[in-house]
């Protein structure tokens, strides 16, 4: 079996203004210590990647954005490629966030579309799948999983999933302070692994599945020790630095 090092992603969403972002970044590279050995992300605003970007230059910690255009150039007013994403030194870039496909109307193909454009661009994806609390109830957790993951493979190729990160994100615990339970968790990230395997085993075994949804420091350490949870996205603990630095520290 494949030794995965875990992966903290902080997704600051829309949150943040300079005055509050120098400090958070200053602090978490401080409080960063060697002991840790997870890879730790920041996803900041894109408006911020060019400060984030010049702040972490020094240091071992990755810079993602949280969404990208499909499109490489043209008439997309608002949009962000993945070209402009490699300027500020991208690594990572998040994708299908369940924000971006409940809020923002992203259907299962553009994600996938996205998805290939970050591909394309050697941006890793951290791609975001999960159900909502009615299809959890309903049963339906694995057919969407399985939805959302398959659209993705069918498009990008499952050979593009060997430099790609997914994030299993309960919709109904993102934000909410209901965190699925590590049993849960380790469920359906078995389930991801499982399908990835229908397609190559090797694959399947070497990718990162982080775990998304009211993460804190109190219940990191827990959900990070089911056998396939290699990690976090982190939305609300990633805005302090004391409560970020203490989800890192939880993957040891
Ligand atoms: C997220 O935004 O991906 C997330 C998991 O948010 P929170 O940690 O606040 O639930």
């Amino acid at each position: 079996m494949t030794q995965r090092r875990p992966l903290v992603a902080a997704n600051w969403k829309m949150n943040g203004v300079l005055a509050t972002i120098r400090p958070l970044v200053r602090d978490v590279l401080q409080g960063l210590t060697e002991d840790i050995h997870a890879e730790v992300v920041i996803c900041p605003p894109y408006i911020y990647l060019s400060e984030v970007s010049a702040l972490l230059a020094e240091s071992s910690v990755q810079l993602g954005a949280q969404n990208l255009s499909q499109h490489g150039a043209g008439a997309y007013t608002g949009e962000i490629s993945a070209a402009m994403l490699l300027d500020y030194n991208c690594r990572y870039v998040i994708v299908g966030h369940s924000e971006r496909r409940y809020l923002y109307g992203e259907s299962d193909e553009l994600v996938a579309e996205n998805f290939v454009a970050a591909s394309n661009a050697d941006i890793i994806p951290i791609l975001c799948v999960g159900e909502q609390l009615q299809e959890r109830e309903a049963g339906n957790t694995e057919e969407v999983v399985a939805r959302q993951l398959d659209t993705v493979i069918d498009k990008a190729g499952i050979d593009t999933f060997a430099k790609a990160v997914i994030a299993y994100e309960p919709v109904w615990a993102i934000g909410t302070g209901r965190n699925a339970t590590p049993d849960q968790a380790q469920e359906v990230h078995a389930f991801i692994r499982l399908r990835l395997a229908r397609h190559d085993d090797t694959i399947a075994d070497g990718i990162r599945v982080l775990y998304g949804g009211s993460v804190k420091a109190d219940n990191a350490k827990e959900l990070f020790s089911m056998a396939d949870v290699d990690g976090g996205l982190i939305g609300g603990a990633s805005l302090q630095a004391d409560d970020f630095l203490a989800i890192c520290q939880a993957t040891r």
